[in-house]
């Protein structure tokens, strides 16, 4: 297919510096999970995105000395000649594709303990660090100090350029980076040359460019990244003031800007708080106070709104982190006029989740993500079947939707049935939840697919029991049948159903999505799953008018949503909303309009009035294949080969993992798989003791 001319200018190269992007695509540097640890996965991955036509593909962020530890996160790292060949592996694996590899070098100075490398950490001023609370702080740097950091700034970057990156990325961004923090009033009450005027506090990231410049800018691209504005009002960086400011002093002096809004909670908002390109009203002001490229993020996944942002002057270059986890083909896509093919990211922020409890990162919408290397699945391409069976999936939520897309990939005949009226099962009930409309593409993709496929059929109000499995004739069964929320409170915290938890007294999330709703009045959501479902079901209670009380065992309300960046967010819009909030309370009883709860600490007991909502997990929905496992002469008779759960039915959790699971499904249908062994590739060490 021919590319439509409207998109013509996303395709256009543009230099940056000494180097030239073939396009207008970036991938912007972001974390993963994978780094140094996991460096094939790594590598594996960013040379996905160059296949899939990123014209730079950037590191997360590479600390470049010991005193820059993150430990126990899993980034890149720069800190001797030792690291330089995982890196030298990811520029190969970019470069194939033509595509430019960037290095985002990082200090974060007083957020790490380094805990690892044993250093005193460092800072501009005396602090405690921030990170994890760790009993350890932050010493002043002095003028000496200023000058080793800059001579190993330096020196990390003449690595880099012997790594074979072609761009160096360098960072003052998320509240997290050593430059941020000089400039940051906040921060840095230094009485010397660094502290005091706008001019003064920029000085240390200004030399740090100009040292970059002068040690590789004349061989590689150096673009200074940059947070305009820290969402946080007088308290902070203000793009109208000196944010703007600081921008116009440096206008001329990178080869090209990558701009955004910090800390990473703003940068990287779900789409429960922000709409694709909110970050243009912020940094919007940049192109007109330089002529050098500019670029930003804003989760852009419609090739019309990236067109119209650089149409209307606001950037040059798409900057992208979870577009491209979602989708590392987007800009392929888009060439090729593949519109109905991309699959959007909904901006659920379950890869940021999986980076910050340290380990590989993984997407709901993309289940190759993080397996590109270590389970070899590439995210456009499946093996073709390897048998003439066919394949019956039961419902069609996330897990089975994704099952009968990526079987009819392979060309499996595939019969896909579904109870309800629509498809997408959990995934249709959350989207219509306050704000969450963007999940609903989880759903939408995955049908867009199986609509063009002529060996998948599709039927809906067809809610099978035994016999109609059957009828059916296939030669493997799917069960895909999802997870009902329990409604006796047992949970975590709770292990014996409540007494008095009735269904006219205790509601669980599936009542309230199906609109069966306790009489107005009050309400007590009882949040022992610690995710979004608890806050969902206050947000919407309380919009429809409920008293709302939210009661947690948890420090804070939705603790797990930590990892996703939103925890602020959501207690914001709750109070907001009015809704009581109640942390480290449990529900002792529920009883006629009464709800009992015990102050966790005290061992207080306090009553609310009205319903209970718990919150507080899932049983699998699956007695069709429990009644199919009492029927294995029947089973055999009718020549079914394997009945296999997949998703909620077999285990109730994200729907990233019923997305993957469903992929998996798929994947390995009619392979051997060693039932004993690990089921993906794992990483060598070369180690110096140990034979
Ligand atoms: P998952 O996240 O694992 O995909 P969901 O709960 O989102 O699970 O989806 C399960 C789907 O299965 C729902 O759409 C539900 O209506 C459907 N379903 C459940 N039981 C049956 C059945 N016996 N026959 C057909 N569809 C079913
Ligand atoms: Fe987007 Fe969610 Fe995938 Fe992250 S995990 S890229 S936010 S869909």
């Amino acid at each position: 297919m021919t590319r439509d001319p409207r998109f013509d200018v996303l395709f256009e190269p543009i230099a940056i510096g000494p180097v030239t992007a073939k396009n207008r695509f970036y991938q912007v540097p972001h974390c993963n999970g994978m780094g140094r640890l996991f460096p094939d996965s790594m590598i594996a991955m960013r040379g996905m995105k160059a296949e899939g036509g990123w014209a730079i593909v950037a590191t997360e962020q590479c600390d470049f000395h010991s005193t820059a530890d993150v430990s126990p996160f899993t980034e890149t790292r720069l800190w001797s000649d030792q690291d330089i060949p995982y890196l030298a592996g990811m520029c190969n694996a970019v470069h194939e594709h033509g595509g430019l590899a960037a290095v985002e070098l990082v200090h974060n100075g007083q957020d790490t303990g380094n805990i690892y490398s044993r250093e005193v950490p460092i800072g501009p001023a005396h602090r405690p660090v921030t990170w994890h609370n760790h009993p350890i702080q932050a010493r002043a740097m002095d003028l000496h100090d200023i000058r080793d950091y800059r001579r190993r700034h330096r020196k990390a970057a003449l690595r880099a350029q012997q790594a074979g990156f072609d761009i160096v990325v360098v960072y003052a961004g998320h509240d997290g980076a050593m430059p941020s923090h000089f400039l940051s009033r906040r921060h840095n009450q230094r009485i010397d040359e660094y502290g005091g005027s706008l001019e003064n506090r920029l000085r240390f990231y200004r030399e740090v460019l100009e040292d970059t410049l002068d040690a590789v800018g004349d061989k590689m691209g150096v673009i200074a990244r940059f947070a305009v504005d820290e969402m946080m009002g007088s308290d902070g960086l203000e793009w109208k003031h000196e944010g703007r400011d600081a921008i116009e002093m440096m206008a001329e002096l990178p080869h090209m800007w990558d701009v955004n809004v910090s800390n990473w909670d703003n940068d990287s908002m779900t789409s429960r708080f922000a709409p694709e390109g909110y970050q243009e009203d912020y940094v919007a002001f940049v192109k007109k106070v330089t002529s050098k490229p500019v670029a930003t993020v804003g989760r852009y996944t419609s090739p019309d709104a990236m067109v119209s942002a650089i149409r209307r002057g606001i950037v040059d270059i798409i900057g992208a982190a979870r577009p491209s986890i979602a989708d590392p083909f987007l800009p392929k896509k888009i060439e090729e006029g593949r519109f109905e093919d991309i699959r959007e990211c909904i901006g659920c922020n379950i890869c940021a989740a999986w980076n910050n409890l340290s380990a590989p990162s993984r997407c709901t919408q993309n289940p190759t993500f993080g397996e590109e290397w270590r389970k070899g699945w590439h995210p456009e391409h499946v093996a073709p079947k390897a048998s003439d069976s066919r394949i019956l999936v039961v419902g069609a939520g996330p897990a089975g939707l994704e099952a009968a897309h990526a079987l009819g990939k392979r060309g499996y005949r595939v019969t896909l049935a579904e109870a309800r009226k629509e498809a997408g099962g959990r995934v249709t009930r959350e989207s219509a939840l306050p704000n969450l409309n963007a999940w609903a593409r989880v759903r939408d993709y995955r049908l867009g697919q199986i609509a063009t496929m002529n060996n998948v059929e599709m039927y809906f109000e067809s809610k099978l029991g035994v016999e109609d499995i059957f009828e059916v004739g296939a030669d493997h069964v799917a069960l895909a049948t999802g997870s009902i929320w329990r409604r006796d409170g047992v949970g975590r915290a709770v292990r014996e159903p409540l007494t008095g938890a009735s269904a006219d007294r205790s509601f669980s999330p599936d009542d309230i999505m199906n609109d069966k709703r306790p009489p107005k009045g009050s309400v007590v959501v009882f949040d022992d799953d610690h995710y979004y479902m608890g806050s969902m079901m206050a947000d919407l209670l309380a919009e429809k008018g409920y008293q709302v009380t939210l009661a947690t065992p948890g420090l804070c309300v939705a603790s797990w949503t930590e990892y996703t960046l939103e925890q602020g967010n959501i207690e914001r819009r709750l109070l907001d909303l009015g809704v009581e909030i109640l942390t480290r309370h449990c529900v002792s009883a529920v009883g006629d309009g009464v709800i009992e709860l015990v102050n966790m600490m005290t061992g207080e007991q306090i009553k609310r009035s009205g319903a209970l909502v718990p919150v507080t997990m899932r049983l699998p929905n699956d007695k069709l294949y429990e009644s199919l496992a009492v029927l294995p002469g029947r089973v055999e008779a009718a020549n079914i080969k394997s009945v296999r759960r997949i998703g909620d039915c077999f285990g109730p959790a994200t729907i990233a993992a019923a997305v993957y699971e469903g992929h998996r499904y798929a994947r390995e249908l009619d392979t051997e798989i060693d039932p004993d062994g690990v089921p993906f590739k794992t990483v060598t060490y070369d180690l110096e003791l140990g034979g």
